[in-house]
């Protein structure tokens, strides 16, 4: 498989429902939040190293990342969300690689939420795809699918690229304001292109 689309955008824009809608078409979707889901579950491959650099603390007795804890602890403070990124970042690209030399389908979306943020995916990926929707809206979809509070849906997008610089750098993208109806029909499009282009690869 050599033609590889990352797929990426803010909180709550819509990538995991854009993501099901190129798997309608029978693309193959590899989503780097699933896998690092994976990896940090009980007996995930990041336990050992997560236990060794942060401690007991933030392991559950059943031997699973402590989600809450940790998501306090990167919140405060900036050098934790580093170190456990520098464990995950190269298990999850790893995993990716592997996945994308196993799928089938004309060309593969890997969906990397912070796409920008790391350069880790650069060498896989021929094509960016963004999907955008209006701040406000991204808001309030986040909050009403995650319980997250208002002030904490802002803190996330303030950690994350602005709107402005991730359309920039954008091959494609994907408006996501307006009903499902309206998304298929985007995805619709992109997908006959993608296969085109994929003919080229
Ligand atoms: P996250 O970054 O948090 O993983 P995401 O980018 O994957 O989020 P989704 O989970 O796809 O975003 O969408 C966020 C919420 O908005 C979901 O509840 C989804 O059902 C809803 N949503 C997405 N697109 C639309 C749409 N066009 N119309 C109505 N609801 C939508």
């Amino acid at each position: 498989m050599s033609f590889v689309i990352g797929l990426t955008g803010g909180i709550g824009s819509g990538k995991t429902t854009v993501a099901k809608l190129f798997a309608g078409f029978g693309i193959d979707i590899i989503d780097t939040d699933e896998i690092a889901h994976k990896l940090t579950a009980s007996g995930g491959a990041a336990i050992s190293s997560i236990r060794k650099q942060f401690g007991d603390d933030f392991i559950t007795v059943d031997g699973a990342l402590n989600r809450n804890k940790m998501r306090q602890l990167i919140f405060a403070t900036n050098d934790s969300r580093q170190k456990l990124e520098n464990i995950l970042h190269p298990l999850i690209l790893a995993e990716v690689t592997y996945c994308v030399t196993q799928a089938n389908s004309s060309y593969v979306l890997v969906v990397v939420p912070l796409l920008f943020e790391t350069d880790d995916y650069y060498k896989i990926i021929k094509r960016i795809l963004v999907v955008d929707c209006d701040e406000q809206l991204q808001i309030t979809r986040t909050i009403i699918r995650s319980k997250l509070e208002k002030q904490e849906v802002k803190a996330i997008m303030a950690v994350q690229i602005s709107r402005q610089d991730r359309l920039q750098k954008a091959d494609d993208v994907i408006l996501n304001n307006k009903d499902m109806a309206c998304l298929q029909k985007q995805v619709s499009k992109l997908h006959h292109d993608y296969l085109a282009l994929s003919l080229l690869c």
